[in-house]
């Protein structure tokens, strides 16, 4: 199929107990303003019960159109449920390109869905551009790092609708648009729902720092900390923060790969992200220079991270978290 063969922009919303997955929500808020001077609409597509809550957020957002399928079978998350409805809502609405954010869930819906309608799917994005070259409208031009996060690699679909990607979450910002009214399209499924998965029951997660990306406070460890990192997690933990990590603290086997930012780790943007022994190398930053206000410590005044920060605090890291901790267990005092 051509790019002229597709219309619109459609959005897989994750959603759980009536709560949308920010990732979902950054992609509505990013398409809206790539087609915003084009005749294409961005629409929301989501499984599950659809309330006026939901509804509100979506259009909130920038969701021209919402696509609901309330089937039984689909109401809880099963892969293989939904993978065959989405399918058969590409078939019969035929978009011209479908995202998804780059969490678990999307990462494993999105190729069987490729797979079943015969198009390219770009994995692990992290920009997406309209790509306006003569014959190709309004298609999208999709980079994602390669080569170990040592190349950026543009990718086109020319050939194939839709385009789909997965796009890493807290890459796009999440905005309030206001569309007046986005209107609820019902799908009826005609597939044969017959998951060999039976869900027993669901359980919430503990918190494992998963959430990083999501993270309003993140306190964050480098080499330069590497030998009191018990006291960054204990800051970490008096400011009701999430722990975050330069990628040498992970490699070195110290910290969890969940919390590793930048690059090759996670996205994040986070109203305060305070960087403790990290040097600031553009693989970093690359993950958290969009953050709201930026606080770093580091002993060598000609670290690149200054060039990121708000707040610099030149000195040794130990020194600086012992006054903080005293400064922070003294507020704490009831
Ligand atoms: C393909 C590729 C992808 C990558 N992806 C990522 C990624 O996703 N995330 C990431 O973080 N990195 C990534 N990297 C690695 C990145 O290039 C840097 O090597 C890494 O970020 C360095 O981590 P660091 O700043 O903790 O360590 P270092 O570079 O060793 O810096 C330590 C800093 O601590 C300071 N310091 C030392 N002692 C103290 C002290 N007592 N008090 C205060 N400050 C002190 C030093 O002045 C220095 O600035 C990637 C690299 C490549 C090649």
């Amino acid at each position: 199929m051509r790019y002229d063969d597709g219309k619109d922009c459609f959005i897989y919303i994750q959603h759980e107990h009536g709560v949308i997955e920010n990732g979902s929500l950054e992609l509505i808020t990013k398409a809206k303003e790539l087609l915003s001077d084009t005749e294409e609409n961005v629409v929301a597509v989501l499984l599950g019960t659809l309330d006026q809550n939901t509804h509100d957020t979506l259009a909130d957002y920038g969701a021209d159109a919402i696509i609901v399928c309330e089937h039984p079978d689909v109401s809880a998350y099963d892969c293989l449920n939904h993978a065959a409805v989405l399918t058969e809502i590409i078939e019969t609405h035929h978009p011209k390109s479908f995202l998804f954010p780059g969490t678990v869930r999307g990462r494993e819906l999105a190729p069987r869905i490729s797979a079943r309608v015969h198009t390219g799917l770009t994995a692990d994005a992290t920009r997406i551009e309209l790509d306006n070259d003569e014959g190709q409208t309004h298609s999208l031009a999709i980079t994602r790092p390669a080569f170990g996060g040592n190349l950026f690699a543009t990718i086109i679909t020319p050939d194939h609708v839709p385009q789909m990607a997965t796009i890493r979450p807290g890459v796009f910002e999440m905005k309030k648009v206001n569309t007046p009214y986005a209107k609820r399209i019902d799908h009826t499924t005609d597939v044969e729902l017959k998951s060999p998965i039976e869900i027993e029951a669901i359980i919430p997660k503990e918190n494992d720092n998963a959430s990083i990306a999501d993270a309003k406070l993140i306190v964050s460890a480098g080499r330069g900390v590497k030998d009191c990192l018990d006291m960054v997690q204990h800051v970490a933990k008096t400011l009701n923060a999430e722990l975050g990590a330069s990628r040498a603290l992970v490699d070195d086997g110290v910290v969890a790969k969940l919390s590793q930012v930048g690059q090759t780790g996670s996205t994040v943007r986070p109203l305060l992200y305070m960087a403790c022994g990290i040097s600031g190398a553009l693989q970093h930053t690359a993950g958290m220079d969009k953050s709201e206000t930026i606080i770093a410590i580091n002993n060598d005044p000609a670290a690149p991270i200054f060039d990121v920060a708000d707040l610099g605090i030149i000195g040794d890291a130990k020194e600086i978290l012992t006054h903080l901790m005293r400064r922070l267990d003294v507020s704490n005092t009831p």
